[in-house]
């Protein structure tokens, strides 16, 4: 087997549950509530306005593009280059780069703000996903490769203004 085509597991959006998906596959039906969850990563180039994006990959707004929605949320993670604007939930990391700008409210495990980034008057939360403990073990089901020691992280220079934890 080659590298990159191990099953990988991803977190369902509607359920919430953990599933492990083909690597290659783009989008599957949940195993548990049988919607359909789109898998693969998004990339925001230009302006984009719509009312929800939601994906068990990333989303990655470009330099210079803009995102406004009002749910944004990618299970593997969400990197801002150019401006979003939104409510931005993952169960991975939230990344905003030199030149970028977020206002909206944010809800991740691990934000990273590069100095020169700007979250404009957000509600921040830091939080990590509860896996779904295994029905006969009762010990949560972690994805795959999972860091059990996971902890909540934040990373925000200081001269970060207005930052609320809720
Ligand atoms: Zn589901």
């Amino acid at each position: 087997m080659r590298e990159g085509d191990a099953p990988r597991t991803v977190q369902c959006y509607h359920c919430r549950r953990f599933f492990d998906v083909p690597a290659r596959a783009m989008s599957i039906g949940c195993p548990w509530c049988y919607k359909r969850v789109g898998l693969d990563d998004l990339t925001i180039k230009g302006v984009c306005w719509t009312s929800k994006i939601q994906t068990c990959g990333r989303v990655v707004v470009r330099p210079r593009s803009t995102l406004v929605a009002p749910l944004i949320e990618a299970s593997q993670g969400i990197d801002v280059h150019g401006s979003c604007e939104g409510t931005l939930v993952t169960g991975g990391r939230i990344y905003v780069g030199p030149k970028a700008r977020v206002r909206g409210s944010l809800r991740a495990p691990s934000i990273v703000v590069e100095k020169g980034g700007v979250i404009d008057g957000a509600m921040v939360r830091i939080a990590v996903a509860r896996p779904e403990a295994d029905a006969t073990t009762g010990v949560p089901r972690l994805p795959r490769g999972a860091d059990p020691e996971l902890r909540p992280v934040i990373r925000v220079p200081e001269w970060v203004k207005g930052l609320r934890m809720g």
